[in-house]
């Protein structure tokens, strides 16, 4: 979807830190960053929600997680995996994307 922010960054029509790219996904930093690591995982294909995407998508980005916790050295300490679905979830891009959040204690479950 040429007007979807994500569509965009994944073309590169819109800039990103990038952090791992795969056949079926793009891994970049968020640009308002909730801790010392925070990146999203994003389907290449545009999908609405966490539902529409394929089963090779979901081991793919499933995989990534791994790799980027590796990569950024936040393996060993932890971090949050969190789909963000609708209004009362904060949802603000439609693409839906996995945040990878770490690099310090989460403050609370909610
Ligand atoms: P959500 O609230 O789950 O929809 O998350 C959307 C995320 O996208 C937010 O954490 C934003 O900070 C992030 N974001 C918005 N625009 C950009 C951008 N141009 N580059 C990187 N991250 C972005």
């Amino acid at each position: 979807m040429e007007t979807c922010l994500f569509c965009q960054i994944i073309t590169g029509k819109i800039p990103s830190e990038k952090v791992l790219e795969t056949a079926d996904f793009v891994a970049f930093k968020d640009i308002h960053p909730k801790a010392p690591v925070h990146v999203l995982l994003v389907p290449k294909t545009h999908r609405d929600r966490p539902e529409d995407l394929t089963a090779d998508e979901i081991t793919a980005m499933l995989a990534g997680t791994e790799e980027i916790a590796q990569i950024l050295g936040v393996k060993e300490t932890g971090y949050r995996l969190i789909f963000n679905v609708g209004a009362h979830a904060g949802q603000e891009v439609d693409h839906v994307h996995l945040h990878l959040i770490g690099g310090a204690p989460a403050k609370g479950m909610y």
